[in-house]
């Protein structure tokens, strides 16, 4: 099993070309899939084919995330720069519309959401535009469209925005510093419960290392232990490699959009060798 996973952040919006717009490159990149006869098939199913609690899923398989859970990824906006931005969201009921339900039955976004409210307002007049473009209000919905997953990037993603130290005294800007079981439950445990009434009764069961930061801690205690008590299945972060079933299941690689890949023919040189 060789399943890429790729990944966009829909708060990357610098312009309308394809490498600076995480939206332009995603409405390129499902149709580019579409041409390679890829299958995008659910991030969840990728973890389970993993756990062998199901076959190993076929060839031809590809995995979509997006990264900080900006309204970005549900709702359109008209912004500054780039003008009108259609959201991930109805990307893929643009492509549903052009192609047929048919063409990708399984077409699924994991979307790794910043879990704090106080954060989120934060990171959001400083790294947005301060127009109250970073709620939780759309989880839920977007969740019941069966088309999103809402998983756990942390509580405040340790940004270096924010108020520095932080509780129990974290240093700020960097998430290896999330270094024992206090900063961890205040980072992960936390953000799954706010993050799981949102989504009641189902829960979520993936995390994202914020900025691919990992602490020794984090992956060789916390998440194999605490992790799998919080129903943790696994943790993803970059890599630029397939999931395989020897992948590290508390470091799933991903390959990141703007980084991994800059243009439709990078994304098509990689999945043909990716996957
Ligand atoms: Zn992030």
């Amino acid at each position: 099993m060789r399943v890429p996973v790729l990944t966009y952040h829909a708060g990357i919006i610098n312009g309308t070309d394809y490498l600076g717009n995480d939206h332009v490159a995603l409405a390129e990149d499902l149709a580019l899939i579409q041409r390679l006869g890829l299958r995008i098939v659910p991030l969840q199913e990728v973890v389970d084919a993993f756990l062998e609690r199901r076959d190993p899923l076929p060839s031809g398989c590809v995995a979509l995330s997006c990264d900080d859970g900006t309204d970005y990824d549900y709702r359109d906006l008209d912004h500054p720069v780039a003008g009108p931005v259609r959201s991930f969201h109805n990307l893929m009921t643009d492509f549903q519309f052009r192609h047929g339900h048919a063409a990708q039955p399984g077409l699924h976004m994991t979307a790794f959401v910043v879990a704090s409210p106080e954060a989120r307002q934060r990171m959001d007049e400083r790294c947005l535009q301060d127009c109250g473009n970073y709620s939780d209000d759309w989880w839920r919905p977007a969740f019941l469209s069966g088309r999103w997953a809402i998983e756990n990037h942390g509580w405040d993603h340790n940004h270096p925005e924010l108020d520095d130290p932080g509780p129990h005294g974290i240093r700020r800007g960097d998430f290896a510093n999330i270094d024992n079981v206090e900063k961890a439950d205040y980072e992960i445990a936390q953000a799954r419960d706010y993050i799981d009434q949102h989504l009641s009764p189902s829960r979520s069961r993936l995390f994202c290392y914020p900025f691919g930061h990992v602490s020794d801690y984090l992956h060789d205690d916390y998440l194999p232990g605490r992790g799998v008590e919080l129903g943790l299945d696994a943790a993803f972060c970059d890599g630029a490699e397939p999931v395989t079933l020897s992948s590290d299941r508390w470091l799933l690689p991903r390959y990141i959009c703007g980084w991994h890949w800059k243009s439709p023919g990078e994304l098509e040189q990689l999945l043909r060798t990716a996957g």
